[in-house]
C-alpha cells in the first residue's frame, strides 16, 4: 500500500453519475438509485486540501462533465491549482484528437498537475475550450472498443482465500499502488474504489477534507481498510469487456445490490460470479496501470464525432471591391452547394441579389461589428460555428475540413484566400473571447494571440499528429517538467498557485438551429 502522498494521482470525484453503464465499472455506475453531484464549498475545500500535493490532482466521476457546475468547478480548480501550460492546449485543429491527447498523457507527472478523466460525452464538447485551457492531462476513454474491465464484486471471503495470503495480495493491490486516492462528497479515502463504495453502500465517510490529509501513511489507514473485503482489484480475476454493460457479481454482492435496489440488477444487467467455479490459476493479478486496453489510440473512436463541428452558420462578406458579376457568382456558387445563410454587406445592390437569390441579408452601411455581430448572433439563433468568407469562396476541400477535424471553440482560424486581406474566418460564438461582443470585422482584437491561428492548408492529413510529433512532444514534457521541478526546489521558480482566470459568463448549449449542419 502507498500514502496518497506518494502517489501520482489523487482524484476529486465530483459525480457518479455516467451516461454509460460499463461492465465492472470502478465507480459502480448504473447501480446507484441516487448519484452524488458535489456541491461547491466541498470542492473548493477539497482543492484547497491538495495545495503542497506534487502529482496530479484529476477531476473525475462518473462523467464529470455532466456536473451542472462543471464549468463553475474548472473554473476555480483553473486559479487555483497547478499552471497554466497553453503547450497542451488544443489550439491548432486535429484529425485525430487522441493523438493530439496521447502525446501528452505519457508519464502522468510531467503535466501541470490538472487531470481529468472523462469519457468525452457532448458536454465535453460545450466546455471544450475551457477544458483545454485546463487541462495538463486528460485520460479519455469513450468505451466504444474493447476495453477490458477486470471483475470487481467478489469478496476474498467467497473464495477462501485465508487472512496471511488475503494481506500480501491486498496490500499489493494495482490500483491502490498505480492509481489514486480520492475525494468524494463524503470524505477522502485512501483509494478511489474504498471511496466509491462507501458511496454505493451508504457507508460511514472518509476522513475530513482538509489541508495535509493526504500524507496518511498505510498504518493510519485503519477502518477504511474494511473496503477491501468487499472488492476483487487485489485479485486474479476475469475481465470482461466495458461495452458489454453487464457486472460479474457474487452472491454476497448480489444481496447488497438487492438491499440498495440497484437499478443495473433490476433490469438485469448483472452476471452471477458462481465461487465455486473460480480458477485462480486461469488469471493474473494486475501490475500494470492501463491493463483493459492495448492499442491507446483506440481510446476515442465514436467520441472523436462528438468534438467535430456540429453545425456551422455560413456567411458571405461581401465587400464593396466586389462588383455585381463578382457578387453574383459567390452568392450563386455558395447556394449551389448549400453553403449560404447570410449575406453581409454595406452595398445595398449586393444586399439586394442576395434577397433576390432567396439568401437573408444583413445591412451594415453607418454600423459597427459589434452590432452586425450581434445581429446575426440573433437572427440565426447560432450557438456553434460561424463561417465568415470575405469577397471570396473557401479552397476545394475546405468544407471537408470542417467535417473531419476537432477545431477548438476558443479559437479564432483565418487565412487568406486570394488577395491580401483575411479570406475565411471560422469562429465559435461560444468562445470566452466572444462573451462581451466583439467586432465582427475585426474579430482577432477580440482573442489572445495564441488563439489567433492561421490555417494553412486544405488536406485534412496535414492537420494529423504523427507519431514523430508525438514523440517530440512526449520528449519535450520530460525535460520541461522535470527543470521547473528543479528550479523550484532550489528557489528559483516559486511554487506554482492557479493560474489565469477565465473570462466570466457561461457557455450556451451548442444546438443546431438554421445552420447549415457539415
Ligand atoms: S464511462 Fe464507463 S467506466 Fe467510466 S464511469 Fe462511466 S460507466 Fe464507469
Ligand atoms: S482491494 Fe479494492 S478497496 Fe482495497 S485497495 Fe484495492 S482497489 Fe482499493
Amino acid at each position: 500500500m502507498k500514502s496518497p502522498a506518494d502517489m501520482r494521482v489523487i482524484q476529486i470525484e465530483i459525480t457518479n453519475a455516467c451516461p454509460k453503464r460499463c461492465s465492472n465499472c470502478t465507480r459502480f455506475c448504473g447501480h446507484h438509485t441516487e448519484p452524488f453531484f458535489m456541491d461547491f464549498e466541498t470542492f473548493k475545500t477539497a482543492v484547497q486540501s491538495m495545495k503542497g500535493f506534487k502529482g496530479v490532482v484529476g477531476i473525475m466521476g462518473g462523467e464529470p462533465t455532466i456536473h451542472p457546475e462543471f464549468e463553475k468547478f474548472v473554473k476555480y480548480f483553473k486559479e487555483n491549482f497547478g499552471e497554466d501550460d497553453p503547450s497542451t492546449a488544443c489550439y491548432k485543429p486535429t484529425s485525430s484528437f487522441v493523438n493530439h491527447i496521447l502525446a501528452d498523457v505519457y508519464n502522468v507527472v510531467c503535466c501541470n498537475q490538472r487531470g481529468l478523466w472523462t469519457s468525452v460525452t457532448p458536454r465535453y464538447y460545450q466546455h471544450f475550450e475551457l477544458i483545454q485551457d485546463t487541462f495538463g492531462y486528460q485520460l479519455v476513454n469513450d468505451h466504444s472498443q474493447t476495453s477490458m474491465h477486470e471483475t470487481l464484486m467478489v469478496t476474498r471471503k467467497e473464495l477462501g482465500i485465508p487472512d496471511d495470503e488475503w494481506v500480501k495480495l491486498r496490500d499489493k493491490c494495482w490500483i491502490q499502488n498505480l492509481w489514486s486516492a480520492s475525494i468524494t462528497p463524503k470524505g477522502a479515502f485512501f483509494c478511489e474504489i474504498a471511496g466509491a463504495l462507501d458511496a454505493t453502500f451508504n457507508g460511514p465517510g472518509g476522513w475530513k477534507i482538509e489541508p495535509g490529509w493526504w500524507n496518511r501513511k498505510p498504518a493510519d489507514f485503519g477502518e477504511q481498510l474494511k473496503w477491501c473485503e468487499m472488492c476483487s482489484a487485489a485479485l486474479p480475476m476475469p475481465k470482461r469487456n466495458a461495452n458489454e454493460e453487464v457486472d460479474d457479481v457474487s452472491p454476497v454482492w448480489h444481496e447488497k445490490l438487492v438491499q440498495i435496489d440497484s437499478p443495473k440488477l433490476k433490469k438485469g444487467l448483472v452476471n452471477e460470479f458462481d465461487p465455486k467455479a473460480y480458477k485462480p490459476e486461469e488469471h493474473d493479478v494486475i501490475n500494470e496501470r492501463t491493463p483493459y486496453m492495448k492499442d491507446q489510440t483506440q481510446r476515442l473512436v465514436k467520441g472523436q464525432q462528438v468534438l467535430l463541428p456540429q453545425s456551422v452558420l455560413s456567411d458571405a462578406w461581401l465587400t464593396g471591391r466586389l462588383d455585381e458579376s463578382g457578387a453574383t457568382r459567390i452568392i450563386s456558387d455558395l447556394k449551389g452547394i448549400e453553403r449560404l445563410d447570410f449575406v453581409v454587406s454595406e452595398e445595398e445592390a449586393h444586399c439586394k441579389l442576395a434577397e433576390a437569390a432567396g439568401v437573408q441579408a444583413v445591412r451594415t452601411a453607418g454600423r459597427g461589428g459589434r452590432e452586425v455581430l450581434a445581429e446575426i448572433r440573433e437572427r440565426s439563433k447560432c450557438r456553434d460555428w460561424v463561417l465568415l468568407m470575405r469577397d471570396s469562396l473557401p479552397p476545394g476541400g475546405f468544407f471537408h475540413l470542417l467535417k473531419a477535424c476537432v477545431f477548438n471553440p476558443g479559437c479564432l482560424y483565418w487565412r487568406y484566400t486570394g488577395n491580401d486581406s483575411v479570406g475565411l474566418q471560422f469562429f465559435n460564438v461560444r468562445a470566452f473571447s466572444l462573451k462581451q461582443g466583439a467586432d465582427l470585422f475585426d474579430l482577432a482584437a477580440a482573442y489572445p494571440s495564441q488563439k489567433v491561428i492561421s490555417l494553412e492548408h486544405d488536406n485534412v492529413s496535414a492537420y494529423r499528429v504523427t507519431l514523430a510529433r508525438n514523440i517530440y512532444r512526449r520528449a519535450l514534457k520530460r525535460i520541461k517538467w522535470p527543470l521547473k521541478w528543479m528550479a523550484r526546489k532550489i528557489g528559483l521558480l516559486p511554487p506554482p498557485s492557479g493560474g489565469a482566470p477565465m473570462p466570466e459568463g457561461g457557455a450556451p448549449t451548442p444546438t443546431a438551429t438554421v445552420a447549415t449542419a457539415v
